[in-house]
Parts: C-alpha cells; structure tokens; sequence
C-alpha cells in the first residue's frame, strides 16, 4: 500500500542521487532482471512494479550516472537544465521506494539455458524473465584520426561534458553527419556560438526523413542562419593541426577542402548493442529480433528500445526504430507480457520531429510513398513551407510537413487510426490543408 501510494501520489520532485540501492549477492535468484538503464528500461522495470507488487526486480546499467535521457542532452549543452536535469527521474528514492534494485553492472554474457546472465566482475545473476533494454551506440566510421583527442560523439553524458569544455563561443566545430540526431546536435552546438560546419555524405540533410526538396529547403534555411552545410560530401580524414599550437585539428573532405576544427561531432548514425549476446544463442539481424509480444526467440527473454528490432506499425516488418516513444511504448508492452497478461505490440511508427533553429520539421510513417501508392504535396519553397501526404489506397500512411506545426497530431492520428477517408482523399490531393476538416470528417464517426 505505502509502495502504491508513492508510485501514484504526488512527492515533490527533488535532484535524484541514485546509487546502487544494495548489494547484490553471487547467484541471486530473481523473478525479473532488465539489462539497460536507459528509458527503455526504466520503463520496463516501473510497468513490472504496476503489474506485480511482489516480484523481485533487479535492473543493471553499465553507465555511471543514474538512469538519464540522452533525448535531454541537447537542452543539456545549452545550459537550459544541468545534468540532473536529464535524470530519467527526479525523485529521491525513487527506484528504492518501488522496491526496484538498481546496480551500476555491465553484463558480459547470458547463459539462457540456466537462466543467468554474467556482470563484468565475475559475478553472475539468475532470472526467470530477463529484458534486455541495452540501446544502440553510435558508430565511428573507418577515417583516419576519429580516435583523436578533441573528436567525439554525442550520446553519453560524458561525450556531452566534452563537448561543453570545447564548444566555446566562437570555437570551429565539425559536425560529421546531418541524420536526425547529427540535427538536434547541430541547433545546440550553434546555439553554443560556435562557427559550425556541417558535412553530410548524403545529397540533402536528414535523408532518412526527409525527401530532396524537404532535406534542401533545410540545408537552405541552415545555411542563411550561418552554418556552413556541405551535402555529398565526405570526411576523408582528421589529422593534427602542425600550424597550431593549441592542440586542434584540421579536417579534410573528399571536394578538396581543408578545414581547421576545435571539436569534430560524429553523428554517422548508431548500431545496437549486441556484442554481449554471442553465446545467448538468440535470433539477430539490425537488434535483437523480438515477435509482437516483444519476446526474443527465447520464452524468458524480451528485447525493447533501440537493442530490439520489433514490428512496424504499417506493415509488420520488423525495424529497429531508434526513437525514444518507441523505447518507452516497448517497455510497457514487454512489462505486461513478462508479468503474464499476455498483450500485443500494435507496432512502432517511424516518427521524427525536428527544431532546427526555428524551423520544424516532421515525417512521420511512410513517409517517402508505398509501392501502388501515390500522393500531394504542396510547397513553397521561399516561405519555408512543405507537405507531402503519401496514400494507399484511401487511407495517409505517411507525411512529411516543414515549417507546418498547426496539422501534426492530426496527421498522426489519420495514420495511427488507420482512418478510411473515402471521398476525402480526393479533395485531399486537391488541397492538403483541408487535412483538419478531413480528420473531423472522417476520424470523429
Ligand atoms: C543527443 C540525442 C538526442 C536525441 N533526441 C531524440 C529525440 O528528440 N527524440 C527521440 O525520439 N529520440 C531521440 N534520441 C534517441 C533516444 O535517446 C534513444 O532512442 C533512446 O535513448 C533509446 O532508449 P533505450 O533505453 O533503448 O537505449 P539507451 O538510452 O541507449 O539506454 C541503454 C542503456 O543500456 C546500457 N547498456 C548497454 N549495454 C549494456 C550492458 N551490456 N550491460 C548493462 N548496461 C548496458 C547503456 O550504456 C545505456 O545506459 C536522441 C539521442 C541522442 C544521443
């Protein structure tokens, strides 16, 4: 009762201080173990609390700081919250309070036929349902000098501490990729002051979510905001500067260009972390393969978050979105199934949103077209205005809009609901903003 009264009342948030909240002795037997301290797993541990008061639950991070969002790390290097504002939690005692046991661990390896998977010292942990919620990590290309000092990701609390420390007002900074993070990166490294050159191998910005006239009316409005952007173009290599005597670096790229640099960013996209899963004897392909109720080719074991590669809401395929909704909508479903009440994952929809220096943009499903399918689109390209709906049939499967915030959850709500719009997709194709009346039309019956 006292568990529940605090899970749902309302404590005054206070900065968290999470520690490991007691020892773990060798060979624990555990009803659940979650792998992954990151939003994916928080969320599955607090939906087991939900479901189950009593069963055990131990949940292991390899991370130093309490469980955070990495979403919270561009607001971070602005300085609009300090670390503990990217705490995934903010109460004292929260994972205590719900008789959740935290332990900072790396796991090194599962043995899924005795159920226990092995920590980094040694030590081993036994489950009855296990969820693996270990993310992705970003990738480094092979160019020479990425290993150099002064070059770094941003994905980790720590990679963002060394970018404060060399992002200064006036710093030139070399953005190596322009995918929908290296995007969030870039408004807060130029929000920083810093002089920023973007470099993106693909022929427009966001490629992956944005179609050509979208990515270049981006690169466009980038650019008259002061930031160097250059599309199909390579990093070829990252060298020492010899001309400096501060240490910087000097940045080639495949059109012949050099450029001197303080900090390189690499955003060149992620993987998912699987390296501790060689002996589990588990399906692989992009993530850990998981079916509709989430769980992996072994009964005992779910898989959530960017590690997982689970169903697709348009089509069933299986997809490793990495976006955060759909770490936290997998923890949820996971938590229901592995605490017995068996419930389907409906699918995750691709769904990105950028703020880039004032400028929103927002694709959504399928949004580059179905094969059979066909589409409207309204542009204007001066005004910094954009939509694109894609159809099958009668039913919006996906949406690309820039510089349109006013129609975004109804859009969402046409193609979660899978909403038939009969005539209304006509007057549609004639004229895309009557998009609200559709939805009225249609959605409300
Ligand atoms: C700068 C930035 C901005 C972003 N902005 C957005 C946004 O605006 N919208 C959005 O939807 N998404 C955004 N994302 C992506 C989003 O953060 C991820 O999709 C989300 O974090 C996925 O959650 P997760 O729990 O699956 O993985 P993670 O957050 O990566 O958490 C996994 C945790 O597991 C740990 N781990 C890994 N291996 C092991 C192991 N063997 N043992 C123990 N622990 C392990 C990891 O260290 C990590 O702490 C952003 C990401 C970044 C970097």
């Amino acid at each position: 009762m006292g568990l529940l009264k605090r899970w749902f009342g309302g404590d005054k948030p206070q900065a968290e201080e999470v520690t490991d909240t007691g020892s773990v002795a060798a060979d624990t037997a555990y009803r659940y173990v979650v792998v992954g301290a990151g939003p994916a797993g928080v969320s599955v541990v607090e939906n087991l609390r939900r479901q189950d008061p009593d069963g055990s639950i131990l949940l292991l991070g390899d991370e130093p700081e309490p469980p955070y969002s990495r979403m919270a790390i561009p607001y971070l290097l602005v300085g609009k919250v300090g670390e503990s504002g990217t705490y995934l939690r903010q109460q004292q005692g929260h994972y205590e309070d719900l008789a959740i046991q935290f332990r900072h661990a790396r796991v090194i390896g599962i043995d899924a036929t005795a159920k226990r998977v092995t920590l980094d010292d040694g030590s081993g942990v036994r489950y009855e349902q296990l969820c693996l919620a270990t993310g992705a990590r970003p990738i480094r290309p092979p160019i020479p000098g990425l290993d150099l000092p002064r070059v770094h990701h941003c994905w980790t609390l720590q990679d963002a501490r060394q970018i404060i420390e060399l992002a200064h007002d006036g710093a030139n900074v070399v953005l190596m990729g322009a995918g929908f993070i290296g995007c969030i990166i870039l408004e807060a490294l130029a929000l920083r002051g810093v002089n920023l050159t973007v470099v993106e191998m693909g022929d427009r910005m966001v490629p992956r979510m944005l179609d050509p006239v979208a990515g270049t009316m981006l690169k466009q409005w980038c650019q008259e905001k002061g930031v160097n952007v250059h599309t199909s173009t390579r990093i070829t290599q990252v060298e020492a500067n010899p001309a400096s005597d501060e240490d910087t670096l000097l940045v080639d790229m495949d059109n012949g260009q050099q450029i001197p640099a303080h900090l390189v960013v690499v955003a060149a996209g992620v993987k998912s972390n699987l390296d501790y899963l060689q002996d589990a004897g588990l399906a692989v392909d992009q993530g850990v393969l998981v079916n509709e109720y989430l769980r992996t080719s072994d009964a005992h074991i779910y898989a959530v978050g960017d590690v997982a590669q689970g169903p697709d809401f348009e089509n069933g395929d299986r997809v490793v979105h990495a976006i955060q909704p759909t770490a936290t909508d997998h923890g949820r479903i996971a938590a229901l199934n592995m605490a017995g009440k068996s419930t389907p994952y409906r699918g995750s929809m691709q769904m990105n949103v950028l703020d880039t220096l004032g400028l929103i943009s927002v694709s959504f499903g399928e949004w580059d077209g179905v094969p059979g399918g066909d589409q409207t689109i309204m542009q204007d390209k001066e005004g910094y205005r954009y939509m694109r709906l894609e159809f099958e049939g009668d039913r919006l499967v996906g949406a690309q809009c820039v510089g349109r915030t006013n129609h975004i959850g109804v859009i969402r709500g046409l193609i979660e609901g899978r909403v038939a719009l009969g005539h209304w997709k006509e007057r549609l194709k004639q004229n895309p903003h009557l998009i609200m009346d559709a939805y009225l039309s249609c959605a409300q019956q």
